[in-house]
């Protein structure tokens, strides 16, 4: 095990591993595993948290010739452009996606600004889901107009033969994210994928995969060329760092890492390293957070205030048979609509709950909720069809009764404060 996996020496400066992911182990082994070499550094068993700025070199010739190869995977030349601290999360994170290697940034932002600059120039023009996390559509109005990247909003739901008219010369980056994180729409991405190869095989197929996972949903195996994690929800699970991580294929791979170190915004060591160890738990975390998102789901889908459940694991999906097709599990995120209420109800529900903090980024061990204003919903490409208010929760790690006691309770405040209206 630890020979497929061996990670950076002091001699012997790590290289990339190409091995075919998983060297047929399964993910929970595999998570266990990569990413450390404790017979490397002295039996200890999690990897040494290296702070380094200056990166020394024994001779001229040295120092030149690790700067000549800055870029590639396992090179030390300066403490921005990777250490193995920052080699260690990124290849283990990599090779449970089925990726190349990894690129670590400061927040999950910055790796979907990092992914997206990678690849854009003046006069191209990007393809972006309607439904993608609203800083992503924010970077694409702002930053990316000013740039002279023009930007194409897409359904989310978008078919290949719909996607295809909306693919002009120009086009550079097609930018997925599946499920929405707020409005919880699949996309079928190795069909949207194909239909824009079809057109020009140099498009660069992107996923927000923060929802899906490294281990739910293999982004590279299904059409994807650079995927992106929020590394501050799941990865490390605990609701205590901020970091981002670039997974792509090796033709890809540079690129990212030159557009990351242009930028500028490494990752520093402790949150590296913090992340590192939520890796480690993050299959079993994933596992209740699953079990726990579906029976909250379930009960509510019973509930007669709530007129859908926002959920793609469930049946009445629509987007179930996309997922069951191609994720291999569901993570704790999901939405509800309830029926049409003045706002303060959903307020008098939300502002009450004893267990679920009211805050924005999930993937921690504690459970939250949301309320979203759907009438504030940017629908560039096609109207939000909901007419009720909209809430996300996220099932944390508490005994998912306790969860499901605390909503009904909050569920009989909303329909007080709705009757009362
Ligand atoms: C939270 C989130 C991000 C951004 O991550 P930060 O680390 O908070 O910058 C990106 N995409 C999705 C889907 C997210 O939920």
């Amino acid at each position: 095990m630890s020979k497929t996996v061996r990670h950076a020496t002091k001699s012997e400066p790590r290289r990339a591993s190409t091995g075919a992911p998983g060297n047929g182990l399964a993910d929970e082994t595999l998570i266990t595993h990569l990413g450390r070499d404790p017979l490397a550094n002295f039996g200890v068993v999690n990897p040494p948290v290296y702070h380094a700025s200056t990166i020394l070199h024994p001779t001229t010739e040295a120092f030149k010739s690790s700067y000549q190869r800055r870029f590639e995977k396992g090179v030390v030349n300066y403490g921005r452009m990777g250490t193995p601290t920052s080699y260690a999360l990124e290849d283990a994170v990599a090779q449970l996606e089925g990726g190349y290697g990894g690129v670590s940034v400061s927040s999950g932002l910055a790796a979907i600004t990092t992914a997206i600059l990678a690849f854009v120039q003046a006069g191209d023009h990007l393809l972006m889901t309607d439904s993608a996390y609203m800083p992503s559509q924010n970077f694409c109005r702002g930053m990316l107009a000013k740039l002279g990247v023009e930007t194409t909003y897409y359904a989310p739901r978008a078919t290949a033969d719909e996607l295809r008219p909306l693919i002009r010369e120009n086009t550079r980056v097609l930018f997925t994210e599946s499920p929405g994180s707020i409005t919880f729409e699949m996309q079928d991405i190795p069909a949207l994928s194909a239909a824009a190869k079809a057109v020009n095989p140099d498009i660069v197929v992107m996923t927000d995969n923060t929802w899906g996972t490294p281990l739910f949903y293999k982004a590279l195996a299904h059409g994807v060329d650079v995927s992106i994690h929020a590394g501050t929800k799941y990865i490390g699970g605990h609701s205590d760092v901020m970091i981002g991580v670039i997974t792509s294929t090796e033709q890809h791979y540079e690129t990212v890492r030159q557009s990351a170190a242009a930028l500028g915004i490494a990752s520093g060591p402790d949150d590296i390293y913090l992340a590192l160890r939520g890796l480690r738990t993050m299959a079993v975390r994933l596992r209740r957070h699953q079990e726990s998102g579906l029976s909250l789901a379930r009960w509510l889908e019973t509930r007669p205030e709530v007129t859908r459940v926002l959920h793609p694991a469930l049946p009445s999906d629509p987007g179930h048979a996309i997922w069951r097709r191609d994720y291999t599990g569901a993570c704790g995120l999901f939405g509800i609509e309830l029926v049409p209420a003045p706002e303060h109800a959903v307020a008098e529900m939300v502002d009450n709950l004893a267990l679920f903090g009211i805050g924005a980024s999930w993937g921690g061990y504690e459970s939250l909720a949301m309320p979203i204003e759907a009438r504030k919903l940017r629908r560039e490409a096609v109207p939000w069809e909901g007419a009720g208010p909209l809430v996300r929760f996220h099932a944390g790690l508490e005994d998912p009764d306790d969860l499901i006691a605390d909503l009904e309770a909050g569920l009989e405040r909303f329909n007080r404060a709705r009757k009362a209206a």
